[in-house]
């Protein structure tokens, strides 16, 4: 795996816990020779992560609408800042570079991100993996919304399988190397399981 984008607040959350979580993620992305593309602010979690690639000597890439670049502020520091015209410009280019997908705990843009390239992944669109990073049971709350979609039939197991989360940015990169993507015939035709 050369790449992975990561999703995260624009802010820096409630406690020191994901800020450390931002730093630790940064720092193995680094020492696995894995480029971080990222939306490219300099605020938050975001530009946390892209700081601790950075001072681990790792590669970051930067993708940030032209429009966001004074509220967000563009990192002056990246090895790469890729300008785009919208939201879906980003999303799409960051899909393209990336070999996978991490989310840290975040907001609405978070979470609007993470679901777009997961359903992408749903769809067959892509077969790369797709992680919640569950730091300090953030996400269980959504982890347990993706286990009554299964028990309400409204997500094939096989689909269900597609969300990794983990507690620690090593055993995520380890689940990715291991990661297996569903096959999707048709979306349309498919049986259900
Ligand atoms: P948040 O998790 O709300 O702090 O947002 C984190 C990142 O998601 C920020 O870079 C936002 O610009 C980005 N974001 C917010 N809304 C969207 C959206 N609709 N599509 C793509 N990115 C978004």
């Amino acid at each position: 795996m050369k790449s992975i984008a990561v999703f995260c607040g624009s802010s820096e959350g409630s406690s020191s816990i994901y800020k450390e979580s931002a730093l630790q993620l940064g720092q193995e992305l680094a020492q696995n020779q894995i480029t971080l593309i990222y939306g490219g602010a300099n605020v938050g979690l975001m530009g946390m992560v892209a700081d601790a690639v950075l001072n681990h000597g790792g590669s970051v890439i930067g993708v940030l609408p032209q429009f966001l670049q004074n509220r967000e502020i563009a990192h002056p520091s990246l090895t790469e800042l890729i300008m785009v015209e919208s939201m879906h410009e980003r999303k799409a280019k960051m899909a393209e570079l990336a070999d996978g997908f991490i989310a840290l705990p975040g907001g609405p843009g978070t979470l609007e991100e993470y679901f777009e390239i997961f359903t992408w992944g749903q769809l067959g669109l892509h077969q790369k993996p797709c992680g919640l990073l569950n730091i300090n049971h953030y996400f269980d709350p959504l982890i347990s919304m993706f286990d009554t979609m299964e028990r309400n039939q409204f997500m094939q197991a096989k689909y269900r399988a597609m969300v990794i989360t983990d507690e620690t940015p090593e055993g995520m990169l380890k689940q990715f190397s291991v990661y297996e993507a569903p096959s999707v015939k048709s979306y349309l035709t498919e049986e259900r399981t």
